[in-house]
Parts: C-alpha cells; structure tokens; sequence
C-alpha cells in the first residue's frame, strides 16, 4: 500500500457491505454509503417483531459501529459513472470518487405484480415493518370485544402471511404465538386464525426433509393454516383472494404480510452492467463485476455462477462474498493477484415462535427452547464489531429475551 490510501467506496451497509467495510477500515480510505442510519441484522427481524429483543441488538446505528476510520455518508446512491469512477448521492452535491468499488445495496420485496399487494400487503425487511405489523395486529385486536362469540372473533382477527419460505414460517409462527398470548391477557373467545399460502407443494423450499419435517409439525401443533399450491390473485386493503386447484376463494383479514419474494434493487436496474436473466450482476469467482475490474458485487445484488442456489440471497453467502471481496480488493489495489474460494453452507436454523426453534447439528435437527438458545447463541457471534457483540450478549444474559405482549394501544 503507498502512503496515501486508495480509496473504496462501498454502497450499501448491509451483511455484504458492513461487514466488508469493517475489514477494509485501516488498510484503504472506506467511504460507507447507505441510505439508512442503521445496519439490520434480519435473521432476528423476527425477535424484533415479537419484543424478544430491541431495535439497537439489531440494528445498531452505522456511527456505534465505525471509529474514525470509516467515513460513513448517509443517503441513497442514484448514479455510478464507472468511466470517470464517481458516484452521485442523494442529497449531497459533490461527487464520491473511488479506486475500487463495491456494490452490495440488497433487494427489495417482490411483489410479483399481483394486484393489490404492493399497496395493500405489509412487507417484512425492516424494523419500521415490524413496527408496522404488530401496531396492525394491535388495532385489530383492540377492536374486539372479549363479549364476541368464537367463530365472530377468529373471522375478525384473521390474519394471511405470504410465501412458505423460512421468512414466512418464522413470521407465522411468532405472530400465532403472540396472538394466543394476546387472546389470553384480554380474555377473547375462542381462537385466532394465522394462515400461509404458498405457491409450491411444500414449505420452506430449500431446505432438508428434517428440517420440514420439524417445521410442519409445529405448524400443526400451533394450529396455523397452511394452503400449499395456492396462488394469491389480489390483496384488497381487508381482504385476500386466492386460487388452489382452479377454484377462487376470497377471505376478510386483518391484515396481509408479504415474504414472498426478493428481486434485485432499483439502482441495479439502472446501472450497465453484465447482468442474468433476474437482473443479477454477473461477478467472477473473485467478486469482480465481469469485465470491470475494479468494481464489486456481492450480497443479494451478485451472481456467481458456482454458488449452490440454496446458498442464494442469504446472510451467510454476503458474509462469506465479504471475506473474500476484503481480500481482493485489497490485492487488486495493491497489484497483487487475485483469490477464489467457494462458499459452503453453514447450517440452518429457524425461528418458530416465541419459545421454540429448530437447529440443524451435525446432521441431526434439535428443536425446542435448546435451540432457540443455540440459535441466539449464534447469531450473537455473527453480529459486527466485537463491543456490540459484548453489549448486546450481556444485555440478552442479563435481561432476557421474553417476548413483549401485544398490548393494547396507550398500555405501558
Ligand atoms: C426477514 C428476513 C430474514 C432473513 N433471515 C435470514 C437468515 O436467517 N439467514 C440468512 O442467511 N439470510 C437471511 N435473510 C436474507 C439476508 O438478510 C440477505 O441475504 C442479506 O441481508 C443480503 O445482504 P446484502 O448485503 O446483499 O443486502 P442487505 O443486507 O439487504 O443490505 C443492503 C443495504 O443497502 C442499502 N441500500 C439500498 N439501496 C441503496 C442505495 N441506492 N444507496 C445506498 N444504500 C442503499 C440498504 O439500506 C441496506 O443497508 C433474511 C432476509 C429477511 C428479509
């Protein structure tokens, strides 16, 4: 490296920018832009949901994270001129120039153009849409009278999950659980009623027979409804309509919450870059975009064609991309020669309510309140930094992680 640092500029802050920035701090000039002030750890989006933990274990601001070494600059990047090698801010008038690129700006929810659902369904990627769903799930059960009769009850606090993926099996679950929870503190009769649709013949596509195997029996247990090769047409602002074997059906909810789908950012859309046919940008086994070889991609954004599909668009490929991109960039800065590595899975572990989970060790699923240890024990690892590591294990052992009923609005 010379004296003065070359400069990386990264966009986005998320599991492949963040973590990417990190590492790189000391050894180039990092520039972070991202167009939140905070890092989400999804994975525990759910536990958010569900008051298990708080806004700052999972999304920590960016400024709690960096010292003095990232320059971190907050706004949505609208044009990268990969000729002059600058890229243009929102809301900032000078332009950001770079030695090395690195593109990680994630996806947005796929809506798939279904009528109604952008507009009407919740998505679930953020803490503003966890927010969003529980002050829904609040409301609707306010306006219910504990004098209702049963099936009044469960008609009125009916509530539709999108998509049977783990998004939509770890969401249902921890929404029954806080339902039932809820229905007891205020007394309601009879039962709420949680339901997913699912497209495919089977949940949690992806993932071993074990692991469903799990999955459906808890699904059983807590009484969510399950409909498999069902089609949603239409989500109407309290209401969803759906198709199983050519036969429509439409149903009153409370609400609709969508996780059935990702598609690539919109700036990726705009840029002209080598890209598949989804719109992914192609990158070499190095994370280098192809034919541009001082820019990146990784994360949710990135191709790589040896990567095992199961391994696409997760967490654990744009930490694993992340490795490998510090790495490169910084040998591509200093001119030495590049790395490849392939990326492996790392094990499964889902969310399935407030007091159960289901850890895939060593061949073998483990479920139960064990694994929902397990699971917070791990993740506690994979949170950046090692002081926010600390801080929030220490908060998690000494505080608990016991879920926050949904109480009613104005209870404290
Ligand atoms: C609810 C949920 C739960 C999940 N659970 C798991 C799990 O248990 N295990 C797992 O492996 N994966 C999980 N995933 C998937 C995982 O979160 C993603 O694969 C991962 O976040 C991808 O990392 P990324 O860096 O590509 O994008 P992201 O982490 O999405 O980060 C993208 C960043 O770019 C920023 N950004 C976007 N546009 C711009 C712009 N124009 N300018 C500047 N900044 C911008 C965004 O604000 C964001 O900070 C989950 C996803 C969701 C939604």
């Amino acid at each position: 490296m010379t004296d003065k640092k070359k400069k990386v500029l990264i966009i986005g802050g998320g599991f492949g920018g963040l973590f990417t920035a990190l590492d790189l701090a000391g050894d180039c000039a990092v520039t972070l832009v991202s167009d939140s002030e905070h890092f989400t750890f999804r994975p525990l989006l759910y536990e958010y949901f569900s008051g298990e933990v708080e806004a700052w274990h999972i999304a920590p601001d960016y400024k709690e994270l960096f010292d003095n070494e990232i320059d971190f600059v907050r706004g949505a990047v609208e044009v990268i001129d990969f000729e002059n090698q600058t890229a243009k801010v929102s809301a900032h008038d000078n332009l950001f120039d770079y030695d090395a690129l690195c593109l990680a700006v994630g996806g947005v929810t796929n809506f798939w153009n279904v009528a109604g659902a952008e507009e009407n369904a919740l998505p679930f990627r953020d803490v503003v849409d966890a927010d969003a769903l529980r002050n829904q799930m609040v409301r609707a059960l306010d306006a219910v009278s504990p004098t209702l009769a049963p099936q009044d009850v469960r008609e009125q606090l009916t509530f539709a999950v999108v998509g049977g993926g783990a998004s939509g099996v770890e969401l249902a679950t921890k929404m029954s659980d806080l339902l039932v929870d809820a229905f007891k503190r205020r007394g309601l009769k009879g039962e709420p009623r949680v339901l997913i649709f699912e497209m495919s013949d089977r949940l949690v596509p992806g993932m071993g027979e074990d692991v469903r195997a799990y999955v459906e029996k808890t699904l059983l247990e807590t009484h969510i409804d399950v409909h498999l090769q069902t089609r949603v047409l239409e989500v109407k602002p309290s209401g969803i309509i759906f198709e199983h074997n050519g036969r429509q059906t439409e149903l009153a909810v409370a609400a609709t919450v969508w996780t059935a789908g990702v598609k690539v950012n919109p700036l990726i859309e705009k840029l002209d870059l080598p890209k598949d046919e989804g719109g992914l940008i192609l990158v070499n086994q190095t994370m280098q975009v192809k034919g541009f070889e001082n820019v990146f991609a990784l994360g949710d954004i990135a191709k790589v064609e040896e990567v095992a599909p199961v391994l696409a668009g997760t967490a654990q490929l744009a930490n694993q991309e992340s490795a490998l991109a510090v790495n490169n960039i910084k040998a591509f800065l200093q001119g030495k020669e590049l790395k490849t590595k392939s990326f492996e899975e790392l094990g499964e572990a889902l969310s399935l309510g407030t007091h159960n989970a289901a850890v895939l060790v060593g061949g073998n699923v483990v479920g139960g309140a064990l694994a929902r240890d397990a699971r917070f024990a791990l993740y506690t690892s994979r949170l950046p930094t090692w002081h926010h590591r600390l801080k929030v294990g220490a908060s998690w052992f000494f505080e608990g992680t016991t879920p926050r009923p949904l109480q009613p609005l104005g209870f404290n």
